[in-house]
Protein backbone atom coordinates (compact mmCIF):
# COMPACT_ATOMS: atom_id res chain seq x y z
CA UNK A 1 0.00 0.00 0.00
CA UNK A 2 3.22 2.48 0.09
CA UNK A 3 3.43 4.67 -2.35
CA UNK A 4 6.53 3.66 -5.03
CA UNK A 5 9.78 4.66 -3.02
CA UNK A 6 10.91 8.52 -4.48
CA UNK A 7 14.37 9.47 -4.87
CA UNK A 8 15.17 12.59 -2.95
CA UNK A 9 16.06 15.25 -5.55
CA UNK A 10 18.11 18.40 -4.13
CA UNK A 11 16.78 20.36 -6.38
CA UNK A 12 13.63 22.77 -5.05
CA UNK A 13 12.95 24.85 -8.33
CA UNK A 14 11.17 22.20 -10.53
CA UNK A 15 9.33 24.89 -12.88
CA UNK A 16 11.46 27.36 -13.77
CA UNK A 17 10.40 29.75 -11.53
CA UNK A 18 10.75 33.60 -11.38
CA UNK A 19 14.00 34.34 -8.89
CA UNK A 20 11.71 36.01 -5.93
CA UNK A 21 8.65 33.05 -5.60
CA UNK A 22 8.61 32.27 -2.39
CA UNK A 23 8.07 28.88 -3.04
CA UNK A 24 6.96 25.75 -6.02
CA UNK A 25 4.30 24.67 -3.90
CA UNK A 26 2.11 25.81 -1.24
CA UNK A 27 -0.05 23.38 0.73
CA UNK A 28 -2.98 25.28 2.60
CA UNK A 29 -4.16 22.93 5.88
CA UNK A 30 -2.20 20.96 8.26
CA UNK A 31 -4.78 18.42 8.81
CA UNK A 32 -4.55 14.43 8.02
CA UNK A 33 -4.10 15.72 3.92
CA UNK A 34 -1.86 18.18 4.48
CA UNK A 35 0.23 16.52 6.22
CA UNK A 36 0.35 13.72 4.09
CA UNK A 37 1.01 16.28 1.29
CA UNK A 38 3.90 18.23 2.66
CA UNK A 39 5.84 14.78 3.86
CA UNK A 40 5.78 13.75 -0.56
CA UNK A 41 6.73 17.11 -1.39
CA UNK A 42 9.51 17.19 1.42
CA UNK A 43 10.75 13.51 -0.17
CA UNK A 44 10.41 14.84 -3.36
CA UNK A 45 12.82 17.86 -2.27
CA UNK A 46 10.53 20.67 -3.49
CA UNK A 47 10.36 23.71 -2.10
CA UNK A 48 7.10 23.67 -0.48
CA UNK A 49 5.10 24.95 2.70
CA UNK A 50 2.33 24.76 4.79
CA UNK A 51 0.16 27.27 5.25
CA UNK A 52 -2.49 26.44 8.55
CA UNK A 53 -4.32 28.98 9.76
CA UNK A 54 -5.02 27.69 13.65
CA UNK A 55 -1.83 27.41 15.52
CA UNK A 56 -1.41 23.89 15.45
CA UNK A 57 -1.44 21.04 13.00
CA UNK A 58 -4.31 18.63 13.19
CA UNK A 59 -6.88 20.03 11.45
CA UNK A 60 -10.23 18.47 12.22
CA UNK A 61 -8.68 16.90 15.52
CA UNK A 62 -6.98 19.86 16.26
CA UNK A 63 -10.77 21.57 16.18
CA UNK A 64 -13.38 19.43 17.18
CA UNK A 65 -12.56 19.27 21.03
CA UNK A 66 -15.90 18.65 22.55
CA UNK A 67 -16.71 15.83 24.78
CA UNK A 68 -17.36 12.33 22.86
CA UNK A 69 -15.10 13.59 19.90
CA UNK A 70 -14.21 10.69 18.18
CA UNK A 71 -13.86 9.08 14.42
CA UNK A 72 -16.43 6.67 13.32
CA UNK A 73 -13.66 4.10 11.45
CA UNK A 74 -12.48 1.26 12.63
CA UNK A 75 -8.75 3.52 13.97
CA UNK A 76 -6.56 0.99 12.26
CA UNK A 77 -8.38 1.60 8.76
CA UNK A 78 -7.88 5.51 9.49
CA UNK A 79 -4.10 5.64 9.97
CA UNK A 80 -2.10 6.63 7.50
CA UNK A 81 -0.85 3.85 4.85
CA UNK A 82 1.72 4.93 3.41
CA UNK A 83 5.07 4.16 6.23
CA UNK A 84 5.68 0.78 7.60
CA UNK A 85 7.57 2.41 10.46
CA UNK A 86 4.69 4.25 11.76
CA UNK A 87 2.02 0.74 10.98
CA UNK A 88 4.72 -0.75 13.27
CA UNK A 89 5.08 2.00 16.14
CA UNK A 90 1.51 3.38 16.71
CA UNK A 91 -0.94 1.22 18.78
CA UNK A 92 -4.32 2.45 18.23
CA UNK A 93 -5.99 2.43 22.19
CA UNK A 94 -9.48 1.99 21.13
CA UNK A 95 -11.65 0.25 17.81
CA UNK A 96 -13.02 4.07 17.52
CA UNK A 97 -10.00 6.51 18.72
CA UNK A 98 -11.32 9.70 20.44
CA UNK A 99 -10.06 12.92 19.56
CA UNK A 100 -7.15 14.19 21.76
CA UNK A 101 -5.48 10.30 20.22
CA UNK A 102 -5.95 11.42 17.36
CA UNK A 103 -4.48 14.37 17.56
CA UNK A 104 -1.50 12.75 19.34
CA UNK A 105 -1.59 10.46 16.62
CA UNK A 106 -0.86 13.39 13.85
CA UNK A 107 1.90 15.12 16.17
CA UNK A 108 3.27 11.67 16.33
CA UNK A 109 3.80 11.11 12.56
CA UNK A 110 4.47 14.79 11.77
CA UNK A 111 7.32 14.87 14.64
CA UNK A 112 8.56 11.65 13.39
CA UNK A 113 9.49 13.05 9.85
CA UNK A 114 10.39 16.63 11.31
CA UNK A 115 7.07 17.98 9.12
CA UNK A 116 6.50 20.74 11.23
CA UNK A 117 9.69 22.52 9.98
CA UNK A 118 7.28 22.52 6.94
CA UNK A 119 4.58 24.47 8.43
CA UNK A 120 3.68 27.73 9.42
CA UNK A 121 0.82 28.18 12.01
CA UNK A 122 -1.70 31.61 12.28
CA UNK A 123 -1.17 31.78 8.58
CA UNK A 124 -4.44 32.50 7.17
CA UNK A 125 -5.10 32.99 3.56
CA UNK A 126 -7.41 35.61 2.48
CA UNK A 127 -7.16 35.55 -1.02
CA UNK A 128 -5.32 34.68 -3.70
CA UNK A 129 -4.99 34.98 -6.96
CA UNK A 130 -3.47 33.36 -10.77
CA UNK A 131 -0.81 35.75 -11.98
CA UNK A 132 -0.95 34.42 -15.76
CA UNK A 133 1.90 36.34 -17.16
CA UNK A 134 4.06 34.89 -14.31
CA UNK A 135 2.33 31.32 -13.76
CA UNK A 136 2.04 31.71 -10.08
CA UNK A 137 -0.42 32.19 -7.48
CA UNK A 138 -0.14 35.35 -5.22
CA UNK A 139 -1.60 34.72 -2.13
CA UNK A 140 -2.58 37.81 0.68
CA UNK A 141 -2.29 36.54 3.96
CA UNK A 142 -4.27 37.42 7.12
CA UNK A 143 -1.06 39.14 8.91
CA UNK A 144 -0.24 41.51 6.17
CA UNK A 145 2.11 38.98 4.29
CA UNK A 146 2.04 38.04 0.07
CA UNK A 147 3.04 34.80 -0.30
CA UNK A 148 4.25 33.82 -4.10
CA UNK A 149 3.79 30.53 -5.34
CA UNK A 150 3.64 28.21 -8.88
CA UNK A 151 1.18 25.87 -7.67
CA UNK A 152 -1.27 25.47 -4.39
CA UNK A 153 -2.92 22.19 -3.16
CA UNK A 154 -5.57 22.84 -0.92
CA UNK A 155 -6.74 20.39 2.45
CA UNK A 156 -9.13 23.07 3.55
CA UNK A 157 -11.31 19.95 4.81
CA UNK A 158 -14.81 19.30 4.10
CA UNK A 159 -16.45 20.43 7.62
CA UNK A 160 -14.48 23.11 8.74
CA UNK A 161 -16.53 26.30 8.64
CA UNK A 162 -18.85 25.46 11.46
CA UNK A 163 -22.51 27.39 11.05
CA UNK A 164 -24.48 29.16 13.85
CA UNK A 165 -28.41 29.17 13.45
CA UNK A 166 -29.97 32.19 12.12
CA UNK A 167 -32.14 32.73 15.36
CA UNK A 168 -33.04 35.88 17.22
CA UNK A 169 -31.10 37.69 19.63
CA UNK A 170 -27.99 34.95 19.36
CA UNK A 171 -25.76 37.45 20.38
CA UNK A 172 -27.84 38.62 23.38
CA UNK A 173 -26.72 35.47 25.55
CA UNK A 174 -25.16 36.48 29.13
CA UNK A 175 -23.97 32.62 29.37
CA UNK A 176 -21.28 30.65 27.81
CA UNK A 177 -21.98 29.88 24.19
CA UNK A 178 -19.87 28.46 21.35
CA UNK A 179 -20.65 26.39 18.24
CA UNK A 180 -19.35 22.36 18.78
CA UNK A 181 -15.78 23.21 16.40
CA UNK A 182 -15.37 26.21 18.73
CA UNK A 183 -15.29 23.99 22.39
CA UNK A 184 -13.17 25.57 24.54
CA UNK A 185 -9.38 24.46 23.72
CA UNK A 186 -9.17 24.72 27.96
CA UNK A 187 -12.26 22.88 28.22
CA UNK A 188 -15.44 23.64 30.62
CA UNK A 189 -16.58 22.75 33.34
CA UNK A 190 -20.08 21.96 33.24
CA UNK A 191 -20.91 20.20 36.71
CA UNK A 192 -23.74 21.78 38.10
CA UNK A 193 -24.48 23.99 35.07
CA UNK A 194 -27.98 23.95 32.88
CA UNK A 195 -26.96 23.42 29.27
CA UNK A 196 -28.58 23.63 25.86
CA UNK A 197 -27.79 21.65 22.76
CA UNK A 198 -29.40 22.70 18.91
CA UNK A 199 -28.87 20.09 17.28
CA UNK A 200 -29.26 16.23 16.58
CA UNK A 201 -26.91 15.45 13.97
CA UNK A 202 -24.16 13.39 14.65
CA UNK A 203 -21.89 15.49 16.68
CA UNK A 204 -24.82 15.96 18.84
CA UNK A 205 -25.16 12.60 19.09
CA UNK A 206 -21.60 12.02 20.66
CA UNK A 207 -21.84 14.91 22.31
CA UNK A 208 -25.31 14.91 24.22
CA UNK A 209 -24.24 11.10 26.45
CA UNK A 210 -21.29 12.88 27.70
CA UNK A 211 -22.67 16.29 28.33
CA UNK A 212 -25.64 14.36 30.07
CA UNK A 213 -23.42 12.87 32.93
CA UNK A 214 -21.19 16.01 33.91
CA UNK A 215 -24.48 19.13 33.64
CA UNK A 216 -26.87 19.38 36.33
CA UNK A 217 -29.59 19.51 33.17
CA UNK A 218 -29.46 19.21 29.47
CA UNK A 219 -32.14 20.10 27.67
CA UNK A 220 -31.43 19.19 23.52
CA UNK A 221 -33.55 21.47 21.17
CA UNK A 222 -34.04 18.87 18.04
CA UNK A 223 -35.88 19.87 15.10
CA UNK A 224 -35.51 16.79 12.64
CA UNK A 225 -35.00 13.37 14.65
CA UNK A 226 -32.06 11.35 12.75
CA UNK A 227 -31.13 7.47 12.78
CA UNK A 228 -28.46 6.40 14.98
CA UNK A 229 -27.66 3.30 15.51
CA UNK A 230 -24.48 1.90 18.19
CA UNK A 231 -20.95 2.29 17.37
CA UNK A 232 -19.71 -0.49 19.73
CA UNK A 233 -16.30 0.78 20.72
CA UNK A 234 -14.23 -1.00 22.96
CA UNK A 235 -10.36 -0.88 23.89
CA UNK A 236 -7.76 -2.81 22.12
CA UNK A 237 -5.01 -4.60 23.47
CA UNK A 238 -1.54 -4.56 22.91
CA UNK A 239 -2.15 -8.76 21.73
CA UNK A 240 -4.72 -7.23 19.69
CA UNK A 241 -2.71 -4.83 17.93
CA UNK A 242 0.12 -7.36 17.55
CA UNK A 243 -2.04 -9.16 15.20
CA UNK A 244 -3.73 -5.88 13.41
CA UNK A 245 -0.12 -4.69 12.59
CA UNK A 246 0.47 -8.08 11.01
CA UNK A 247 -2.76 -8.05 8.91
CA UNK A 248 -2.30 -4.71 7.48
CA UNK A 249 -1.86 -5.14 4.07
CA UNK A 250 -5.10 -7.08 3.86
CA UNK A 251 -6.46 -4.42 5.96
CA UNK A 252 -5.64 -1.71 3.86
CA UNK A 253 -6.92 -3.82 0.48
CA UNK A 254 -9.97 -4.75 1.56
CA UNK A 255 -10.68 -1.01 1.99
CA UNK A 256 -9.11 -0.15 -1.43
CA UNK A 257 -11.80 -3.05 -2.77
CA UNK A 258 -14.80 -1.60 -0.40
CA UNK A 259 -17.06 0.92 -2.07
CA UNK A 260 -16.53 3.46 1.87
CA UNK A 261 -12.68 2.41 2.11
CA UNK A 262 -13.84 0.58 5.06
CA UNK A 263 -13.47 -3.00 5.97
CA UNK A 264 -17.04 -3.61 5.58
CA UNK A 265 -18.18 -4.78 2.60
CA UNK A 266 -21.73 -5.21 1.20
CA UNK A 267 -24.12 -7.73 1.92
CA UNK A 268 -24.66 -8.88 -1.61
CA UNK A 269 -27.14 -11.75 -1.17
CA UNK A 270 -29.73 -9.04 -2.32
CA UNK A 271 -32.36 -8.12 0.12
CA UNK A 272 -35.68 -10.01 -1.92
CA UNK A 273 -33.40 -13.20 -2.42
CA UNK A 274 -33.03 -13.92 1.42
CA UNK A 275 -36.35 -14.49 3.78
CA UNK A 276 -37.30 -11.75 6.23
CA UNK A 277 -36.29 -14.07 8.82
CA UNK A 278 -32.19 -14.26 7.14
CA UNK A 279 -32.56 -10.16 6.33
CA UNK A 280 -33.28 -9.99 10.52
CA UNK A 281 -30.56 -12.33 11.80
CA UNK A 282 -28.32 -9.90 9.65
CA UNK A 283 -29.51 -6.46 11.16
CA UNK A 284 -29.17 -8.40 14.94
CA UNK A 285 -25.70 -9.15 13.77
CA UNK A 286 -24.74 -5.70 12.25
CA UNK A 287 -26.69 -4.06 15.20
CA UNK A 288 -24.44 -5.66 17.40
CA UNK A 289 -21.81 -5.20 15.60
CA UNK A 290 -18.88 -2.77 15.22
CA UNK A 291 -19.56 0.71 13.38
CA UNK A 292 -20.65 1.51 9.76
CA UNK A 293 -21.03 -2.14 9.88
CA UNK A 294 -25.37 -1.72 10.18
CA UNK A 295 -25.01 0.96 7.07
CA UNK A 296 -22.10 -0.46 4.82
CA UNK A 297 -22.23 -4.10 5.71
CA UNK A 298 -26.03 -4.52 4.70
CA UNK A 299 -28.09 -4.92 1.99
CA UNK A 300 -27.32 -2.28 -1.30
CA UNK A 301 -31.15 -2.49 -2.26
CA UNK A 302 -31.59 -0.46 1.26
CA UNK A 303 -30.40 3.12 -0.14
CA UNK A 304 -32.18 2.61 -3.46
CA UNK A 305 -35.43 0.87 -3.17
CA UNK A 306 -37.94 2.30 -1.01
CA UNK A 307 -39.28 -0.99 -0.11
CA UNK A 308 -36.82 -2.58 1.65
CA UNK A 309 -35.71 1.05 2.88
CA UNK A 310 -39.12 1.29 5.25
CA UNK A 311 -38.78 -2.54 6.06
CA UNK A 312 -34.86 -1.89 7.26
CA UNK A 313 -35.62 1.63 9.13
CA UNK A 314 -39.03 -0.21 10.73
CA UNK A 315 -36.18 -2.55 12.20
CA UNK A 316 -33.74 0.18 13.53
CA UNK A 317 -37.31 1.80 14.99
CA UNK A 318 -38.15 -1.22 17.05
CA UNK A 319 -34.52 -1.47 18.26
CA UNK A 320 -34.76 2.62 19.28
CA UNK A 321 -38.24 1.88 20.95
CA UNK A 322 -36.51 -0.53 23.29
CA UNK A 323 -33.96 1.25 24.65
CA UNK A 324 -36.35 4.47 25.44
CA UNK A 325 -38.41 4.22 28.78
CA UNK A 326 -40.87 7.28 27.57
CA UNK A 327 -42.64 5.84 24.37
CA UNK A 328 -43.65 9.69 24.21
CA UNK A 329 -40.07 10.32 23.74
CA UNK A 330 -39.14 7.06 21.55
CA UNK A 331 -41.60 8.08 18.84
CA UNK A 332 -39.88 11.62 18.75
CA UNK A 333 -36.39 10.37 18.41
CA UNK A 334 -37.35 8.10 15.44
CA UNK A 335 -37.26 9.83 12.06
CA UNK A 336 -40.49 9.78 10.20
CA UNK A 337 -39.32 12.05 7.34
CA UNK A 338 -36.51 9.73 5.64
CA UNK A 339 -35.01 6.59 6.03
CA UNK A 340 -32.17 4.91 7.17
CA UNK A 341 -28.74 5.73 5.63
CA UNK A 342 -30.18 8.52 3.27
CA UNK A 343 -28.00 10.98 5.90
CA UNK A 344 -24.99 10.27 6.57
CA UNK A 345 -25.59 7.88 9.90
CA UNK A 346 -24.47 8.95 13.53
CA UNK A 347 -23.23 6.44 15.15
CA UNK A 348 -23.33 6.34 18.89
CA UNK A 349 -22.76 5.26 22.54
CA UNK A 350 -25.90 5.01 24.81
CA UNK A 351 -27.43 8.47 23.07
CA UNK A 352 -30.95 6.64 23.39
CA UNK A 353 -30.86 5.77 26.94
CA UNK A 354 -29.22 9.29 27.64
CA UNK A 355 -33.09 10.29 27.14
CA UNK A 356 -34.04 7.67 29.89
CA UNK A 357 -32.23 10.18 32.61
CA UNK A 358 -33.70 12.40 34.85
CA UNK A 359 -31.81 15.44 33.82
CA UNK A 360 -32.68 15.45 30.45
CA UNK A 361 -34.95 16.80 28.56
CA UNK A 362 -35.97 16.65 24.34
CA UNK A 363 -37.39 19.69 23.55
CA UNK A 364 -39.21 19.26 20.07
CA UNK A 365 -38.21 22.11 18.16
CA UNK A 366 -40.50 21.44 15.09
CA UNK A 367 -43.67 21.46 17.01
CA UNK A 368 -42.50 24.65 19.63
CA UNK A 369 -39.92 26.25 17.66
CA UNK A 370 -36.90 28.10 19.24
CA UNK A 371 -37.60 32.02 18.77
CA UNK A 372 -35.18 33.93 20.48
CA UNK A 373 -32.16 33.73 22.61
CA UNK A 374 -32.30 35.77 25.37
CA UNK A 375 -30.16 37.17 28.13
CA UNK A 376 -30.59 34.16 29.84
CA UNK A 377 -31.88 31.43 27.83
CA UNK A 378 -33.83 29.94 24.96
CA UNK A 379 -37.47 30.98 24.09
CA UNK A 380 -39.42 28.80 22.28
CA UNK A 381 -42.92 28.99 21.06
CA UNK A 382 -44.25 27.92 24.29
CA UNK A 383 -41.18 27.85 26.79
CA UNK A 384 -38.72 30.23 28.38
CA UNK A 385 -35.67 27.92 29.23
CA UNK A 386 -33.09 29.16 31.27
CA UNK A 387 -29.04 28.30 30.90
CA UNK A 388 -25.82 28.62 31.70
CA UNK A 389 -24.62 27.12 28.55
CA UNK A 390 -26.05 27.11 24.75
CA UNK A 391 -24.27 24.79 22.75
CA UNK A 392 -24.26 25.27 18.44
CA UNK A 393 -24.12 21.52 16.93
CA UNK A 394 -25.65 23.39 14.15
CA UNK A 395 -23.45 21.75 11.20
CA UNK A 396 -21.02 22.98 8.77
CA UNK A 397 -20.98 24.89 5.71
CA UNK A 398 -20.26 21.75 4.00
CA UNK A 399 -17.81 21.00 1.08
CA UNK A 400 -17.49 24.69 -0.60
CA UNK A 401 -17.75 26.59 2.93
CA UNK A 402 -14.02 26.39 3.31
CA UNK A 403 -12.87 27.01 -0.50
CA UNK A 404 -15.94 30.33 -0.19
CA UNK A 405 -13.95 32.08 2.35
CA UNK A 406 -10.98 32.75 0.32
CA UNK A 407 -11.61 34.80 -2.04
CA UNK A 408 -9.95 32.81 -5.09
CA UNK A 409 -9.99 34.44 -8.40
CA UNK A 410 -8.33 32.69 -11.54
CA UNK A 411 -7.85 33.60 -15.53
CA UNK A 412 -9.16 36.80 -16.15
CA UNK A 413 -10.09 37.34 -12.07
CA UNK A 414 -12.90 34.72 -12.25
CA UNK A 415 -13.89 34.25 -8.61
CA UNK A 416 -14.26 30.76 -7.50
CA UNK A 417 -17.01 31.21 -5.39
CA UNK A 418 -18.88 32.82 -8.13
CA UNK A 419 -18.38 29.84 -10.45
CA UNK A 420 -20.01 27.57 -7.68
CA UNK A 421 -22.48 29.79 -6.42
CA UNK A 422 -24.74 26.90 -7.18
CA UNK A 423 -22.87 23.97 -6.21
CA UNK A 424 -19.48 22.83 -6.86
CA UNK A 425 -18.35 21.56 -10.61
CA UNK A 426 -14.71 20.37 -10.63
CA UNK A 427 -12.63 18.14 -12.84
CA UNK A 428 -12.34 14.35 -11.00
CA UNK A 429 -12.91 16.43 -7.88
CA UNK A 430 -9.13 17.65 -8.03
CA UNK A 431 -8.70 20.28 -10.44
CA UNK A 432 -11.25 23.33 -12.04
CA UNK A 433 -11.48 24.62 -15.26
CA UNK A 434 -10.29 28.29 -15.24
CA UNK A 435 -8.02 27.93 -11.97
CA UNK A 436 -4.67 26.76 -13.25
CA UNK A 437 -1.94 25.14 -10.76
CA UNK A 438 -4.67 24.81 -8.38
CA UNK A 439 -5.29 20.99 -7.21
CA UNK A 440 -7.59 20.17 -3.95
CA UNK A 441 -7.14 17.71 -1.61
CA UNK A 442 -10.67 15.61 -0.49
CA UNK A 443 -12.26 18.30 -2.29
CA UNK A 444 -15.63 18.27 -3.71
CA UNK A 445 -17.05 15.29 -6.05
CA UNK A 446 -14.39 13.42 -5.33
CA UNK A 447 -15.98 9.95 -3.41
CA UNK A 448 -17.30 9.98 -0.29
CA UNK A 449 -14.80 7.66 1.55
CA UNK A 450 -13.02 6.53 4.80
CA UNK A 451 -11.61 9.94 4.96
CA UNK A 452 -7.62 9.26 5.13
CA UNK A 453 -8.17 6.92 2.35
CA UNK A 454 -9.47 9.06 -0.08
CA UNK A 455 -7.15 11.62 0.66
CA UNK A 456 -4.30 9.20 0.40
CA UNK A 457 -5.25 8.72 -3.21
CA UNK A 458 -5.34 12.31 -3.48
CA UNK A 459 -2.37 13.09 -2.51
CA UNK A 460 -0.56 10.04 -4.68
CA UNK A 461 -2.58 11.40 -7.40
CA UNK A 462 -1.98 15.12 -7.11
CA UNK A 463 1.86 14.45 -6.43
CA UNK A 464 2.11 12.20 -9.45
CA UNK A 465 1.10 14.90 -11.45
CA UNK A 466 3.51 17.74 -10.50
CA UNK A 467 6.26 15.20 -10.89
CA UNK A 468 4.72 14.93 -14.97
CA UNK A 469 4.12 18.31 -14.70
CA UNK A 470 7.91 18.85 -13.90
CA UNK A 471 9.23 15.85 -15.95
CA UNK A 472 7.89 17.43 -19.00
CA UNK A 473 9.18 20.76 -18.80
CA UNK A 474 6.27 22.21 -18.29
CA UNK A 475 5.04 24.88 -15.60
CA UNK A 476 0.77 25.01 -16.08
CA UNK A 477 -1.81 22.45 -16.03
CA UNK A 478 -5.45 22.98 -16.21
CA UNK A 479 -8.28 21.34 -16.31
CA UNK A 480 -10.44 21.34 -19.74
CA UNK A 481 -14.35 22.90 -18.95
CA UNK A 482 -15.21 20.33 -21.58
CA UNK A 483 -13.99 17.57 -19.29
CA UNK A 484 -14.90 19.20 -16.40
CA UNK A 485 -18.27 19.23 -17.49
CA UNK A 486 -18.30 15.38 -18.49
CA UNK A 487 -17.16 14.56 -14.58
CA UNK A 488 -19.90 16.68 -13.44
CA UNK A 489 -22.71 15.03 -15.95
CA UNK A 490 -21.55 11.82 -14.73
CA UNK A 491 -21.24 13.08 -10.58
CA UNK A 492 -25.14 14.13 -11.08
CA UNK A 493 -25.94 10.69 -12.88
CA UNK A 494 -24.34 9.00 -9.80
CA UNK A 495 -26.97 10.68 -7.70
CA UNK A 496 -29.93 8.97 -9.36
CA UNK A 497 -30.21 5.53 -8.28
CA UNK A 498 -29.84 6.25 -4.88
CA UNK A 499 -32.35 7.19 -2.27
CA UNK A 500 -30.08 10.03 -0.50
CA UNK A 501 -30.95 12.16 -4.07
CA UNK A 502 -33.94 13.47 -1.84
CA UNK A 503 -31.93 13.46 1.46
CA UNK A 504 -32.27 16.80 3.36
CA UNK A 505 -28.49 17.05 4.46
CA UNK A 506 -25.09 18.39 4.13
CA UNK A 507 -24.24 15.76 1.57
CA UNK A 508 -27.13 17.27 -1.15
CA UNK A 509 -26.11 20.87 0.16
CA UNK A 510 -29.07 21.44 2.33
CA UNK A 511 -27.94 23.81 5.58
CA UNK A 512 -31.11 25.75 6.52
CA UNK A 513 -28.28 28.65 8.09
CA UNK A 514 -26.89 29.05 4.84
CA UNK A 515 -28.56 31.12 1.73
CA UNK A 516 -29.07 29.33 -0.95
CA UNK A 517 -29.04 25.89 0.82
CA UNK A 518 -32.65 25.39 1.25
CA UNK A 519 -33.45 21.66 0.91
CA UNK A 520 -34.44 21.19 -3.11
CA UNK A 521 -31.54 23.37 -4.15
CA UNK A 522 -29.41 20.14 -4.67
CA UNK A 523 -25.39 20.20 -4.37
CA UNK A 524 -23.60 17.45 -5.97
CA UNK A 525 -20.63 17.00 -3.46
CA UNK A 526 -19.69 14.06 -3.50
CA UNK A 527 -18.81 11.29 -6.16
CA UNK A 528 -21.27 8.22 -5.35
CA UNK A 529 -19.72 5.44 -7.39
CA UNK A 530 -17.64 4.67 -4.55
CA UNK A 531 -13.73 4.22 -3.90
CA UNK A 532 -12.79 1.41 -6.06
CA UNK A 533 -14.43 2.93 -9.36
CA UNK A 534 -13.47 6.20 -8.75
CA UNK A 535 -9.55 5.23 -8.34
CA UNK A 536 -9.99 3.54 -11.40
CA UNK A 537 -10.68 6.76 -12.93
CA UNK A 538 -7.97 8.55 -11.63
CA UNK A 539 -5.82 5.90 -12.65
CA UNK A 540 -7.15 5.53 -16.24
CA UNK A 541 -6.45 9.40 -15.93
CA UNK A 542 -3.34 9.63 -14.92
CA UNK A 543 -2.40 6.21 -17.59
CA UNK A 544 -3.53 7.90 -20.47
CA UNK A 545 -1.61 10.86 -20.26
CA UNK A 546 -4.14 13.00 -18.60
CA UNK A 547 -6.06 14.06 -21.98
CA UNK A 548 -8.95 15.67 -19.51
CA UNK A 549 -6.01 18.46 -18.55
CA UNK A 550 -4.06 21.21 -20.75
CA UNK A 551 -0.10 21.56 -20.26
CA UNK A 552 2.01 24.79 -21.03
P1 LIG B 1 -25.37 18.24 10.84
O1 LIG B 1 -25.44 16.81 10.56
O2 LIG B 1 -25.51 19.19 9.72
O3 LIG B 1 -26.46 18.54 11.95
C1 LIG B 1 -26.82 19.83 12.30
C2 LIG B 1 -27.98 19.75 13.26
O4 LIG B 1 -28.30 21.07 13.71
C3 LIG B 1 -29.24 19.19 12.65
O5 LIG B 1 -29.89 18.39 13.60
C4 LIG B 1 -30.06 20.45 12.34
O6 LIG B 1 -31.43 20.24 12.29
C5 LIG B 1 -29.69 21.28 13.54
N1 LIG B 1 -29.94 22.71 13.33
C6 LIG B 1 -29.28 23.54 12.49
N2 LIG B 1 -29.79 24.78 12.58
C7 LIG B 1 -30.79 24.73 13.50
C8 LIG B 1 -31.69 25.67 14.00
N3 LIG B 1 -31.68 26.94 13.58
N4 LIG B 1 -32.60 25.26 14.92
C9 LIG B 1 -32.62 23.98 15.35
N5 LIG B 1 -31.79 23.03 14.89
C10 LIG B 1 -30.89 23.40 13.97
O7 LIG B 1 -23.99 18.63 11.57
P2 LIG B 1 -23.06 17.74 12.49
O8 LIG B 1 -23.83 17.00 13.50
O9 LIG B 1 -21.97 18.62 12.96
O10 LIG B 1 -22.47 16.65 11.52
C11 LIG B 1 -21.93 17.00 10.26
C12 LIG B 1 -21.07 15.86 9.76
O11 LIG B 1 -19.82 15.88 10.45
C13 LIG B 1 -21.59 14.48 10.03
O12 LIG B 1 -22.62 14.07 9.21
C14 LIG B 1 -20.33 13.66 9.87
O13 LIG B 1 -20.02 13.38 8.55
C15 LIG B 1 -19.28 14.60 10.44
N6 LIG B 1 -19.03 14.14 11.81
C16 LIG B 1 -18.29 13.00 11.92
C17 LIG B 1 -18.09 12.45 13.13
C18 LIG B 1 -17.33 11.18 13.22
O14 LIG B 1 -16.52 10.84 12.40
N7 LIG B 1 -17.60 10.41 14.19
C19 LIG B 1 -18.61 13.05 14.27
C20 LIG B 1 -19.34 14.22 14.13
C21 LIG B 1 -19.55 14.75 12.88
P3 LIG B 1 -32.19 20.04 10.88
O15 LIG B 1 -31.84 18.67 10.44
O16 LIG B 1 -33.61 20.24 11.21
O17 LIG B 1 -31.66 21.10 9.94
Amino acid sequence: MNPPAVETKSTSNRSDLPDDTDYEVVVIGAGVGGIYQIKRLVDLGVSATVLEGDSDLGGTWYRNRYPGARFDSESFTYGYSWNQEVLNEWHWKEMFSPQPETLKYLNFVADKFNLREHMQFNCYVESMQFDEANCIWVLQMRDGRTITTRFVLTAIGLLSVPTLPRINGIERFEGKAFHTFDWPKESIELTGKKVAVIGTGATAIQLIPEVAKEAESLTVFQRRANWAAPLNNREISEEEMADIRLRYDEIFETCARTPGGFEHEPDRRGFYSVSAEERRELWDRLYDGPGFGIWLQNFVEIFMDEDANSEFSEYIADRTRQRVNDPVVAEKLIPKDHGFGIQRVPLETNYFETYNRENVLLVDASETPIETITESGIQTSETHYEFDVIVYATGFDAFTGAFDKIDIRGVGGESLRDKWADGPVTYLGLLVSGFPNLLMISGPQTASTNFPRGAELAVNWATELLEYVWDAGKRRVEAKSESEQEWFDHVVKMYEPFLLKSAQSWITGYNSNLDGHEYGNTRYNIYNGGGPKYADRLQQEAQEEYQGLTFQ
